[in-house]
């Protein structure tokens, strides 16, 4: 297959717009469905050590008192920019072309030829057989062709910033609700013995002022020195209903596979690419409908999404202030129930 892979940015992953939180292979075999043996995958999730900063094997979940849950993690903080251009890396080696600094800007529909032609921002007109939505939670291909149609939109888009610091960071993961994220969270994730991705993700509208500030001001409570600042949206909405649309097949955060209750979405990404390059493969050769993709997604992905979009939303309903949130996670935190939630196991509130 001729692979072209446009990306407006002009350095792959940079700057990256993340927690850096990247989950292990038996994190991501715990979590999702069937992918024990996926020999592909194993190997991409095995990276190169540069990537990988720090091990973090627990996380820590703090109530709004202060007192904290802990539980068991198999993940690691990893370099996201370095990921990221190692995933490049790789695409261009099996044969890939890679354009950087050139974005899709229009999709013009050639009705009398029957063919859409892509525009991009360097004044290119292109046309493919195939086209893979990976650009994100804004999901622009979606957007160009269908506007706010949402079947096909992420929804539930959270604001969210993160700042990379120096101070005493924790070991741990460090994840702190209530007031300070409201219908969100805060997060800790060490890099280093002394570095730390600080952020802070709250649901829009919920927090009054810039979320900028917020952060600003939850780093200097904890004395540490932001040394670069950025953010983004993550969509908490869950799955979107249609992931194939004509040729075009949506991957990732344009898909909406992020976990609504923790805003992990890297690993749905890369399996959904995979999962998506199968099923145009398939189509080609066997004639096999490009709808196998979404099916096989649902699959995958459908039990810990679901899960974990019901833990969210029963967040969403009952830990309106300090004094619920409080109230709640003391109830949940020691029967696992907060380790539940961001592990996307059922919610025992619904048991
Ligand atoms: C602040 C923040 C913290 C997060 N922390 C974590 C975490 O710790 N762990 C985790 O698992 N997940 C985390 N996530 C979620 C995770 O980053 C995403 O789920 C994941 O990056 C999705 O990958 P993707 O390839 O679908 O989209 P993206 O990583 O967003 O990649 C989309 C790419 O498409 C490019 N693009 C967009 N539009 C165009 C266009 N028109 N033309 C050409 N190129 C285009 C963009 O430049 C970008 O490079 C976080 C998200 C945010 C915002």
């Amino acid at each position: 297959m001729d692979v072209l892979v446009l990306e407006r940015r002009a350095v792959v992953g940079h700057p990256a717009q993340c927690g850096e939180c990247i989950p292990n292979w038996g994190e991501i075999v715990h979590t999702f469905r069937g992918l024990e043996n996926h020999e592909w995958l194993i190997d991409t999730f095995d990276v190169p050590d540069r990537i990988r900063l720090h091990r973090l094997d627990a996380m820590r979940v703090f109530l709004p008192s202060g007192r904290s849950y802990d539980f068991s993690l198999d993940a690691y903080a990893g370099h996201r920019a370095q990921f990221d251009g190692h995933l490049a890396e790789r695409a261009v080696e099996a044969g890939a072309e890679l354009r950087v600094g050139v974005a899709l800007q229009r999709l013009h529909q050639q009705r009398r030829a029957g063919r859409e032609v892509l525009v991009t921002s360097d004044g290119g007109r292109l046309t493919c057989d195939h086209l893979v939505d990976a650009s994100g939670a804004l999901a622009h291909v979606a957007r160009l062709r269908h506007g706010t149609d949402a079947a096909c939109r992420p929804s539930d888009q959270v604001p969210t910033v993160y700042a990379q610091v120096r101070g005493e960071v924790p070991p741990t993961f460090d994840v702190f609700l209530g007031s300070v994220a409201p219908s969100g969270y805060a997060w800790i994730i060490p890099k280093g013995p002394d570095t730390a991705n600080v952020g802070l993700g709250v649901r829009a509208g919920y927090l009054e002022g810039r979320l900028k500030d917020h952060l600003e001001r939850f780093c200097s409570t904890l004395g540490f020195e932001i040394l670069e600042v950025g953010g983004g949206w993550i969509p908490m909405g869950g799955p979107v209903r249609r992931m194939v649309d004509g040729n075009a097949l949506a991957v990732g955060d344009a898909a909406g596979l992020v976990m609504p209750s923790n805003g992990g979405g890297i690993s749905q990404a890369v399996i959904s690419g995979c999962f998506a390059a199968d099923a145009i493969l398939d189509h080609v050769r066997e004639g096999a409908p490009l709808e196998a993709y979404q099916k096989r997604v649902e699959w995958t992905f459908g039990p810990a999404l679901r899960n974990s979009l019901r833990s969210k939303q029963l967040g969403y309903a009952f830990m309106r202030n300090d004094v619920l949130t409080e109230g709640i996670l003391r109830m949940l935190g020691p029967i696992g129930g907060i380790r539940r939630a961001m592990e996307c196991g059922r919610p025992l509130w619904v048991l």
